[in-house]
Formats: structure tokens, C-alpha cells, sequence
């Protein structure tokens, strides 16, 4: 530590989605002086959401929000908002109509995981033959703790191969993991990284028979809860500038960032959290000499984006939709996308005349460059196959957002060139969904937890504040915890016996 007292609480975030507001709301509690620099011209990233000249409400894709997130449900209720639909059961659609209908596993008995999963999920056509293909997975799924020996054993394989050595059969990976692929890791089996995979299916799938289970907004994330709790951020001291996109670091002789370069203006600091995603800080190395210096900034342009697309449109009339949200696969190879009937989900379009449909699809590159009125009746055709009705419905209005390289790609080999939340500064921190963390959540509760993770690393290098409160994720059951000893103590054996000569 340098410096007096009084000055060693200045902070700087930079990039205002749910990492870098999670991090500026606790140290601002904590009596930091904290700046939060946000490129664009409002806070959320890419849970944003704005309105259209029309008055519409538009965001960048419907965002679910599954039972395991503890500790953004924890901040719901410490800002006292209620936000949230109730939990809701989803479908999946392949162009042969409906395949899956999903109850809400919380309300069924509960049975050591994942048999709840496998017995309650209802499969309109996998033959159970396929279904029980997977049983073999299990023991990826127990051998896989999350460590950074596992993450070494497993992210330079695909998830197509990880499949394909565990004897899955191709309908099953074809018509269940590869759907669950690209809109969980946002890209096809081929080019997922296993350990990423099997990181994100325990997460969200089967860890616990809830986990599963969804809430939505009752409108944009951006108004429902960044707008409070934005505003509880500023009442809390911080400052939250808009419309400043970073570029550099300075960087003092003995390995302290002293500022915070943001076009012509210099914020001065004690400390720095990045929070922007990986093309963003990509960006920045790039017009950053004091980054580019470190071995660890420039490998990232090793990591890299997938491209988005969220489309929603108005139609003329109500059609009936028989869950407010469904996953769709098969439609374009490498291709998921999604739809969500927003007159059931948000408050804004209950009593909309018409229907008013989200439809987000998932590696879109080939999509990006095609214009709206292409877009528009493609996203059309594709809904008409899953719900008839929407085949003489009328578009009275749509938007189309195109998100390119916006979420980050878990692409095999990747782990090595990603960030932890320290750095080779001492007091530079990371956060962000793609930051390497132990606590084994993803998505929007992993970027709010990472940004408490670097929060609490500023506290203990700076000595000023209590740490946050971090819910960790719910432990393994009893038999989980009871087969991940029994391989452990294997491994070490194995290892203990064996050279080490083979490939991890
Ligand atoms: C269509 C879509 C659907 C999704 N669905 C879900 C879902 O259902 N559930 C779920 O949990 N997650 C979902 N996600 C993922 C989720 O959005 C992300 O995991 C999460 O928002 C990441 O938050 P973050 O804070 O890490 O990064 P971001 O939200 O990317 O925030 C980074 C911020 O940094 C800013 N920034 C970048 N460069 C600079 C700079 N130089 N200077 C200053 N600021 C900068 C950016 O403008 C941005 O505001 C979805 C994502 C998309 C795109």
C-alpha cells in the first residue's frame, strides 16, 4: 500500500453490465470513492434495454434467470424489488414440430439428481434408447469438479468429441446436447469446449433437480432492475458516467495503475476493476501500450465473441402460444435460437391488442448481414413452424438488434488465455462472465458474483471495508460429493503409480 489514509479509496470500474455494477455497489457501501466508466450511452450491457422511437420497450435479448442464481436473487431482495415472473415451463421445438416439454422440477418429488431430470423432462419423440445413451456421461459429469486441474483435463477437447467418447448416440446429441450447446455456451458442439460444457450442463441442469427452473423480467432487466438499482448505486456515492470508453492504463514504476485513460480525461485511482467482455478489453489492450506489455493481456486475442442476434416483433392479432418460452434447434446447423411470448411474460404488452414475440437466435453469424425486411419474415417462417397460427398473422412492427461478437465464445483451448480475477498489476482486478472463478456459476450470476470477487480484492488490498457476502453455489448432493472422493482418491492413486507421460 502507498499513499496516506484519505487517499487510498479511489476506484475506478470500467464497463457498467451486471459485473461492473455488482462491484461499484458493494464498494460503495463500503465508503469507497468509486467511478463507474461505461462506454455506451446507458448502464446493463448486454441486459441494456431501451425503447424504440415508436415508445417500445426493445432490449439485447430476453434474459431467463434460473433457480441457482442465489446471489442476484439475494440482491432482489436486499433492493426490495420484485422484478420476476413466477416460474414458468418451457418447450423445445425442432422444423417436426414439438420435442420436449419441461414441468417445473421444484414442484415434483424430489429424487437424487440427475434422475429427476431424466424421469420428469417429457421427450415427445427421443426414442428412451437414446436417452439412456447418456448414462455413461456420468462420469464426466462426477470427474468434472470445476478445479483448474479439471478445466486442464477437459478444455482442449470438444464437446462434440466429449460426446462422441462417452457413446452418445448422434440423435441424442443432435437432438438434446447440441440445443442445450447453443443457448447455453451460445455456439455448436464442434466448436464448445468441454470442460466447459459439462461446467455449464451441471450448473443449470444437474447439480439439483430445481436447478433447472426459470424466472423472466415482467419487462427489460434494464428497467426492472438496473434502473433501481442504478440509482441505489449513486445514493450510495458512486458516480456512474455514461458515453466513456476506456483506452489506457497508467501505470506508476513499482506495478500500480495510478489512472485511467478515457479519451482526453484522466481519472485518477487507487485502484482499477475491468468489467467489460472480451471483445471490449480486447479492444482496449489493443490502444493500450501499458496492457500490451504483459504477456496475459496480449493472449487475449486468443479468445473471441460469438455473434447475436434479437429480433421482436408485433403481429396483427393474438395466436395462442402454448408456453411463454421455447428453445427451437434443427432449423439452421449451427444455429439455436429461442422465442418467447412477451404478452405472457412482460407487464408492458399484458393487454396488447396484438401478439408481441421475442425471438433471439444464437451463433447468428450468418444472419448479421442480412437486412431487417430479410430477417423479419425468416423469423416469421421459423415461428409458423413451431406455432401454425403465426402463418396468417400480419408483422405490424419489429426490431432487429444485431450483436456481433458480443458473447463470449468457451472455445476448446481457451482456458488457458482466460483471465482470473487478479492480475499481474496489484491492484488491477478482473471481472466478468468470462473470468476464471472457482464458485461454478455462469451467465449473468457468474459476472455478478466475479464482480463481488474483485470487489473483495480491492478491500484486502486497499484495507478499507467489509468483504461481500458470497452465496456459494448449493453443495453436491450426498452421492455426487461420495463418487467425486471415490475418483479423486483413484486419481491420486493412479497418478501416484503411473509416469506422467500421457496427455491430461
Ligand atoms: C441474446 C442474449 C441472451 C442471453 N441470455 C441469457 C440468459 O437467459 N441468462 C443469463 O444468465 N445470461 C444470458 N446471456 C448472457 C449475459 O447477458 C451475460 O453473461 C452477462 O450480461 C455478462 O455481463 P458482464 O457484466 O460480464 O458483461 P457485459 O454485459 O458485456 O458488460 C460489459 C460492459 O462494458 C462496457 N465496455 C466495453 N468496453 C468498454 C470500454 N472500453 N470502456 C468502458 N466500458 C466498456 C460495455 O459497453 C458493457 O456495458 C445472454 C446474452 C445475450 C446477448
Amino acid at each position: 500500500m502507498t499513499g496516506s489514509s484519505q487517499q487510498l479509496h479511489r476506484v475506478v470500474v470500467v464497463g457498467a453490465g451486471w459485473a461492473g455494477l455488482s462491484a461499484t455497489y458493494h464498494l460503495a457501501k463500503q465508503g469507497y470513492e468509486v467511478t463507474l466508466l461505461e462506454a455506451g450511452s446507458y448502464p446493463g450491457g448486454l441486459v441494456a434495454g431501451w425503447k424504440t422511437a415508436a415508445g417500445r420497450s426493445v432490449e439485447a435479448g430476453i434474459h431467463g434467470f434460473w433457480y441457482p442464481y442465489r446471489n442476484i436473487f439475494s440482491l432482489i431482495d436486499e433492493l426490495g424489488i420484485s422484478p420476476f415472473t413466477t416460474w414458468t415451463r418451457s418447450s423445445q421445438y425442432s422444423p417436426a414440430g414439438l420435442e420436449v416439454e419441461s414441468p417445473i422440477f421444484q414442484d415434483l418429488p424430489q429424487l437424487p439428481t440427475p434422475l429427476g431430470t431424466f424421469l420428469y423432462t417429457q421427450f415427445k419423440r427421443l426414442p428412451l434408447i437414446d436417452r439412456l445413451s447418456a448414462l455413461p456421461l456420468l462420469y464426466a459429469i462426477v470427474d468434472f469438479d470445476n478445479s483448474d486441474e479439471a478445466w486442464w483435463r477437459y478444455d482442449s477437447v470438444t464437446a462434440r468429441e466429449l460426446f462422441k467418447q462417452f457413446g452418445v448416440s448422434a440423435r441424442l446429441y443432435r437432438d438434446a446436447f447440441e440445443p442445450m450447446l447453443l443457448v447455453g455456451l451460445f455456439a455448436p458442439g464442434e466448436q464448445c469446449s468441454a470442460a466447459a460444457t459439462l461446467g455449464m450442463l451441471y450448473f443449470f441442469i444437474l447439480a439439483h433437480q430445481p436447478d433447472f427452473d426459470v424466472v423472466w423480467c415482467r419487462g427489460t432487466v434494464g428497467e426492472k432492475i438496473f434502473r433501481p438499482w442504478v440509482e441505489r448505486i449513486e445514493k450510495a456515492g458512486a458516480r456512474v458516467l455514461p458515453n466513456r470508453r476506456v483506452t489506457d492504463l497508467i501505470v506508476d514504476s513499482s506495478n500500480r495503475a495510478t489512472g485511467v485513460v478515457c479519451g482526453d480525461e484522466v481519472f485518477d485511482t487507487d485502484a482499477v476493476i475491468f468489467a467489460v467482455g472480451i471483445n471490449g478489453m480486447k479492444k482496449i489492450v489493443s490502444a493500450s501500450p501499458n496492457l500490451q506489455n504483459r504477456d496475459q493481456f496480449r493472449n487475449l486475442s486468443n479468445l473471441g465473441g460469438v455473434d447475436v442476434l434479437a429480433t421482436r416483433l408485433w403481429f396483427d392479432r393474438k395466436i395462442h402460444i402454448p408456453r411463454p418460452s421455447n428453445a427451437c434447434f434443427g432449423f439452421d446447423t449451427t444455429t439455436g435460437w429461442t422465442f418467447f411470448d412477451l404478452n405472457a411474460l412482460h407487464d408492458e404488452y399484458k393487454d396488447e391488442p396484438g401478439t408481441v414475440i421475442e425471438a433471439d437466435f444464437y451463433h447468428a453469424n450468418q444472419f448479421l448481414n442480412l437486412s431487417d425486411s430479410e430477417i423479419v419474415p425468416i423469423v416469421q417462417n421459423y415461428l409458423t413452424t413451431c406455432v401454425p397460427a403465426f402463418r396468417e398473422a400480419k408483422v405490424i412492427d419489429s426490431s432487429v438488434i444485431r450483436l456481433p461478437n458480443a458473447v463470449s465464445h468457451f472455445a476448446p483451448g481457451s482456458y488457458q488465455h482466460m483471465l482470473p480475477t487478479s492480475t499481474s498489476f496489484s491492484n488491477v482486478f478482473m471481472s466478468g462472465d468470462w473470468i476464471v472463478t472457482r464458485h461454478g456459476s455462469w451467465s449473468q450470476e457468474k459476472a455478478y458474483v466475479t464482480g463481488l470477487e474483485a470487489a473483495n480484492l480491492v478491500i484486502s488490498h486497499l484495507g478499507k471495508g467489509i468483504p461481500a457476502d458470497i452465496l456459494p453455489v448449493e453443495a453436491d448432493e450426498a452421492h455426487i460429493q461420495g463418487l467425486r472422493q471415490i475418483n479423486q482418491t483413484l486419481r491420486q492413486f493412479s497418478k501416484s503409480i503411473l509416469p506422467d507421460f500421457w496427455l491430461p
